[in-house]
């Protein structure tokens, strides 16, 4: 059985204040749902704040359900890398995940498969867990690139990457279009993409590691399309940007996973 994976990720937003709000709210709603004992498959609840926020909302999820990940990683173990931030940091400040390659980062900052790749391996040596976004652009859905695009970051980004460690790993599918803009794929289009990604997996590490690797959509995820998505054969949860800033609506997202 996959597990399934609720994750927020709350982007370059919350204060400490902000974040110690939302992050208790989240874990004192969560901590009455019985998140082992699903009818799909154990559900992992992450939280993602910005870096700024790590300590405070680290201090309010130990000892809960909900896990700590970080929105990005460095390669480097320590260093002159102004700005950057590296497994071991991470790991000390209480995160047992991190978002790799999300589009924002390839999108502004330049982040290139090689480079999403260095990160997820860098995570995974530190005994840190991975999710990590894939998905095409609506110019490139358009002209019937979806598969070409997503293969590519797949394959790239799980290069020298072996079966033993996709335990650790989770694959984010979030088309390009649908982040932020209220536009969801359909739940047919979602998994669609999903199960193309489940057989590219299958192609490098066989049919039953890919069976159990972990499928997260995301791309304008709420309580009211969340049903449907994940009631859908290959969509193993979801990456929840703007509805995970609001914690009623993300612990909305988490029930329907239950
Ligand atoms: C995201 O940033 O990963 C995301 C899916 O954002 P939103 O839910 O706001 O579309």
């Amino acid at each position: 059985m996959r597990r399934i994976l609720m994750a927020g990720n709350w982007k370059m937003n919350c204060t400490r204040p902000e974040a110690s709000r939302l992050a208790e709210a989240v874990v004192s709603g969560v901590a009455d749902m019985p998140l082992d004992k699903p009818k799909a498959g154990p559900v992992d609840v992450v939280m993602c704040p910005p870096f700024t926020a790590l300590e405070t909302v680290s201090a309010i999820v130990s000892g809960s359900a909900v896990a700590l990940g970080a929105q990005d990683i460095f390669w480097e173990s320590s260093g002159a890398y102004t700005g950057e931030v590296s497994p071991d940091m991470l790991l000390d400040v209480g995160c047992s995940c991190v978002i790799v390659g999300h589009s924002e980062r390839r999108q502004y900052m330049s982040e290139t498969d090689e480079m999403v790749n260095r990160k997820a391996r860098a995570a995974l040596d530190a005994g840190l867990s991975v999710m990590m976004c894939v998905g095409e652009t609506l110019e490139e859905r358009e002209a019937g690139k979806m598969e070409e695009i997503v293969k590519r970051e797949i394959v790239n980004g799980l290069g020298d990457i072996n079966a033993e460690r996709l335990k650790s790993f989770a694959v984010a599918y979030e088309p390009i279009w649908a982040i932020g803009t209220g536009k969801t794929a359909t739940p047919q289009q979602a998994n669609e993409a999903h199960q193309f990604i489940r057989r590219t997996v299958a192609d490098i590490y066989g049919e039953e590691v890919a069976q159990m690797l972990t499928i997260q959509y995301g791309g304008s995820v709420k309580p009211d399309n969340i049903a449907d998505l994940i009631a859908q054969s290959d969509i193993d949860g979801a990456l929840v940007g703007g509805a995970s800033l609001k914690a009623d609506s993300f612990l909305k997202i988490v029930e329907a996973a239950l």
